[in-house]
């Protein structure tokens, strides 16, 4: 019997394996791809604290051997089942079977993506999916944005005020986002918008160099000329392994308390997949040092179990 099994290597996981060990206690990491996770493709992080221009792929290396050097053991293995059992928890992979006593939660949430040319291949390099994140790479710049939600409109603003000009690109004429962000963005003199327009194809050879946009039904093509691209068409939390075990709120992610505890006995939750206000690397870790501390604290204190 393992004693805690974090499910996600990225920020959220691999900082609640730290905790763990830390607490002289013993974790494994299951995960499906990249240690690291979703930051792991970034050119640079600028937004975590104490590090700044580190690439996402130095910082996943740090994190990950930072997690393993304490004695955690990371495998790479994709998690298809997860069974509440009344000793505690059997966790099935592609590979094997492990039973243990608490299970961490953190999985993360997935960009919704266009699925179209180029943007697969583009994704780190001029296509990105995070303003915070990335807007600083396209100072004075030009720059696309597609989607019609809070985050698009949001983002939109942010890179107004990093960016040469932004041109947003939406399928509707009506939005989802709030009415106050939508006058602030009609009112943002280098946003321009391009209503009931559709992305065919984001265009370059090394590095994005144009979007193709169309009418929604197809017509009238044209090429813009951009150097980056921020799709912000919404997220998917993935919670398909626990959703018999937790609530989710109206858009799908996990409701658990602030100390990343769920309603299920030895299951808690950390990182994007929970809700909570703001989505980035700090917040990732901090859920993940607080779930690791509540999941060790739960061990210690059903020594019997
Ligand atoms: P969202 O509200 O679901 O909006 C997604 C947008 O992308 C919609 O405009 C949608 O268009 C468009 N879209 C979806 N699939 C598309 C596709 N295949 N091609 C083109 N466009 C597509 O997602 P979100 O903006 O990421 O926000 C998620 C949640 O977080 C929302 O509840 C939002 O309010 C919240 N949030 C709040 C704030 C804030 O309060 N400041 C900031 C960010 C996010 P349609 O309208 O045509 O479906």
């Amino acid at each position: 019997m393992q004693e805690i099994i974090i499910i996600g290597g990225g920020t959220a996981g691999l900082t609640a394996a730290i905790y763990i060990q830390r607490s002289a206690l013993q974790s494994i990491v299951l995960e499906s791809k990249d240690f690291g996770g979703r930051i792991f493709p970034t050119l640079a992080i600028d937004n975590y604290p104490g590090m700044p221009g580190v690439s996402g792929y130095d910082y996943s290396e740090l994190l990950r051997k930072q997690a393993e050097d304490l004695g955690s053991k990371l495998v790479v293995s994709e998690v298809l089942n997860l069974e509440k059992r009344q000793d505690g928890w059997l966790v099935i992979t592609k590979d094997t079977e492990y039973k243990t006593k608490a299970v961490i939660y953190a999985v993360g949430e997935k960009a919704r993506m266009l699925g179209i040319k180029g943007e697969a291949e583009f994704l780190g390099r001029g296509v990105a999916t995070c303003a915070a994140c990335d807007g600083a790479f396209y100072r004075k710049k030009d720059t696309v944005i597609i989607g019609g939600g809070d985050k698009a409109l949001d983002d939109a603003l942010t890179l107004s005020r990093i960016c040469n000009s932004v041109q947003l690109i939406h399928r509707r004429d009506t939005f989802k986002a709030a009415g106050s962000t939508v006058e602030l963005v009609k009112n943002t003199p280098n946003i321009r918008l391009h209503l009931n327009k559709t992305a065919i194809s984001i265009n370059g050879t090394n590095k994005v160099e144009s979007i193709t946009i169309a009418n929604t039904d197809n017509s009238e093509p044209e090429d813009i000329q951009v150097a980056g691209v921020f799709v912000a068409i919404g997220a998917i939390p993935q919670t398909e392994l626990v959703a018999e075990y937790v609530t989710l709120n109206e858009n799908g992610y996990i409701i658990a308390s602030d100390d990343c505890i769920t309603e299920t006995e030895g299951l808690f939750v950390a990182g994007d997949v929970r809700q909570k206000p703001l989505r980035q690397l700090v917040t990732a870790a901090a859920d993940g040092a607080i779930a690791g501390k509540a999941a060790a604290d739960y061990i210690i204190h059903n020594s019997a179990i």
